[in-house]
């Protein structure tokens, strides 16, 4: 199996979610060649298990983001019965332009890959599990956490190609994350807090117990809708960040529909919540049927001793 794995990189290197896009390359039994946008990350993409060749993709298209002509430039670059690249919306665009280039199908947001190849991923809000057979070739984008991130023990062998093609949007600002904290969409652990916080002061709490085990603080709409201090960007759900981190801490969070189409497909769900009708607890793997006041410092105080 011919696999093609579109790194995730930028000037800042190669994103952690490449090592898991080689996880799924693997899932589905290829020896992946990585492609390096721009060449970025290529130091980093060789020492991942697993991984055959890394390609260097440089040009001039690379000077800022235009997802068409990224993903003219690096289909060109390599073929591939299978282009696999992460659900991030630029992972997306780039592997839907390739899959009009070259007329093939694609399947987005992939959380399961067997060989076949077998794809699963949530739909209708993730309300429901989809199980299909894709021939190949194809492109599939997969989310953030549902691989195993491949070892860092390869050695691959790299090349370059120069390769360009025509920009046709131009970036003219890019606009800096509202905050420095770890992004919830790549996140392993997410604590997330909802309007049963009470005031956004309160979310220091999380952000404590997110400095002790290295976890990215996220948010319900309501939060975020009711305080200017908590920025859209923390909004996990239908209308913020679809998340599949291996631990999601609800915390006064009611579970609504739209809440738990964003966050229902995470490996362990835990809630803490005053109401023990909270439909929060139907999806949640462990529930602390208990205030956050209480439950919080106890939580802090066990953490703190691991
Ligand atoms: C089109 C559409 C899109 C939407 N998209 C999203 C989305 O992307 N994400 C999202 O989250 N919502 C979304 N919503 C909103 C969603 O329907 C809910 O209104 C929202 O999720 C509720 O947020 P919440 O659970 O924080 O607040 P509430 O529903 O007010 O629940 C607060 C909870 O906190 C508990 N609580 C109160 N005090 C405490 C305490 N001291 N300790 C512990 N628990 C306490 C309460 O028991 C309650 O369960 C959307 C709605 C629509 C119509």
């Amino acid at each position: 199996m011919d696999v093609t794995v579109i790194a995730e990189s930028s000037e800042n290197g190669l994103h952690p979610v490449t090592a898991q896009l080689v996880g799924a390359a693997v899932a589905i039994g290829g020896a992946p060649t990585v492609l390096c946008a721009g060449g970025w990350g290529v130091e980093d993409a060789v020492s991942i298990s697993g991984v055959a060749k890394v390609i260097s993709v440089v040009g001039d298209c690379f000077g800022s983001f235009d997802g068409g002509a990224w993903a003219e430039a690096l289909s060109s670059a390599s073929g591939g019965d299978v282009i696999i690249a992460a659900a991030t919306p630029a992972g997306r665009e780039i592997a839907a332009t390739i899959a009009a280039i070259r007329g093939i199908p694609i399947v987005q947001d992939v959380t399961g890959l067997a060989p076949g190849i077998s794809v699963t991923r949530p739909i209708y809000s993730g309300k429901a599990i989809e199980s299909s057979t894709v021939g190949t070739p194809c492109a599939i984008t997969v989310r953030a956490n549902a691989f195993d991130a491949a070892g860092e023990d390869g050695s691959a062998e790299v090349s370059t190609v120069n390769q360009s093609a025509d920009v046709a949007v131009a970036v003219r600002e890019a606009i800096a994350k509202a905050s420095e904290r770890l992004d919830v969409a790549e996140a392993d652990i997410i604590i997330s807090g909802g309007r049963g916080m009470g005031d956004p002061a309160n979310f220091s709490h999380l952000e404590e117990i997110a400095d002790i085990i290295g976890a990215a603080v996220g948010a319900s709409r309501a939060a975020v809708d009711t305080w200017d201090e908590i920025p859209h960007g923390m909004q996990v759900g239908q209308t913020g960040k679809t998340v599949t981190p291996s631990l999601y801490i609800a915390v006064g969070i009611s579970g609504a529909i739209q809440h738990l189409a964003g966050m229902r497909t995470s490996k362990y769900i835990v809630a803490i919540n005053k109401d023990p009708d909270a439909p929060i607890f139907g999806v949640a793997d462990y529930g602390i049927v208990a205030t956050w006041e209480d439950a919080l410092p106890a939580l802090k105080a066990e953490l703190g001793k691991l």
